[in-house]
């Protein structure tokens, strides 16, 4: 049986301050300059939102067979999945995987999804 990553959905703004769960690293809105930033610690498999990806680990690139693909492959692949960023990064096998979805608040249904695995 595969393990699939435990999702976890929020509804909050798109600038939340997520933490990870393994380190306490927070990976998003750190920079007080620009909130933008993101910091990714060695748990970070995946930082996206629905129009990208901020960052790829190389752990979720072997994991979903991503690795040696350009940006642009790899956005073809996600683009081509229904759920598209969101159900491309569920796909995750890795054992223990923890993924973050947080939601604009209505009406706006945009999505940031953070991923995150402790380290083998
Ligand atoms: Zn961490």
């Amino acid at each position: 049986m595969t393990n699939a990553i435990q999702r976890t959905e929020l509804r909050t703004f798109y600038y939340t301050p997520v933490h990870c769960p393994f380190c306490g690293t927070r990976v998003m809105g750190a920079d007080p300059v620009d909130e933008t930033l993101i910091t990714a610690c060695p748990h970070t498999l995946f930082i996206a939102h629905d129009t990208a990806f901020e960052y790829r680990s190389e752990r979720f690139d072997r994991n979903l067979d991503l690795h040696g693909l350009s940006d642009q492959e790899v956005e073809e692949r996600w683009r081509g999945e229904a759920g598209g960023v969101d159900g491309f990064t569920n796909q995750v096998t890795l054992a223990d995987a923890i993924k973050v979805a947080a939601y604009a608040p209505e009406p706006s249904p945009y999505g940031s999804y953070y991923g995150f695995a402790p380290t083998e």
